[in-house]
């Protein structure tokens, strides 16, 4: 009996990815805890979870200095608001946090663009981009993003004026 080994070289690039950085955590059926390497915590609800980490773990590819912007931020929630044209909203004073219409759960892709919409206006302090801006800022969001488009917007997010400087180092 011959047998061909075909060696398959797996590369995933979850190097860019540190999920060192922060530590998730099932806190009781709808909520979960995520705690950050200084202790800082935000909470979240398990529907937004994964666009809430992939927002993170983004983040802190572009240097975004995440856990000092956590501290009066308590988290993003799904809440139902009474407006049907508002996706989202984030308030940023102390306390600090986002809510996410019910309405924005009708796809996983539109979650994820109101999500980086939202946590986008706390971490990286950005307002709306002006007019004609198609991406993930716009006033009136865009819910055509998907895969390369996506991909692309999301890079836009974290290099783009006006916020470039805002929450980076130190
Ligand atoms: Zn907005």
């Amino acid at each position: 009996m011959w047998w061909i080994g075909v060696a398959v070289a797996v590369v995933v690039s979850s190097d860019k990815v540190d999920k060192s950085k922060y530590k998730v955590e099932h806190h009781n059926k709808e909520r979960y805890h995520i705690t950050f390497r200084d202790g800082t915590r935000v909470e979240t609800d398990k529907v937004l979870l994964p666009h809430v980490t992939e927002f993170y773990d983004e983040a802190y590819k572009y240097g975004i200095n995440v856990d000092s912007i956590n501290k009066n931020y308590i988290g993003v929630f799904v809440e139902e608001l009474n407006d049907s044209k508002l996706y989202g909203i984030t308030k940023y004073n102390d306390p600090s946090f986002s809510l996410i219409n019910k309405i924005a759960l009708d796809s996983y892709n539109i979650t994820r663009i109101v999500v980086f919409h939202e946590m986008a206006h706390k971490y990286l302090r950005v307002e709306h981009c002006h007019r004609d801006c198609n991406g993930i800022l716009a006033a009136v969001i865009n819910l055509n993003l998907y895969g390369e488009k996506w991909e692309k917007q999301k890079e836009a997010l974290f290099t783009d004026a006006p916020h470039m400087g805002y929450g980076r180092g130190k």
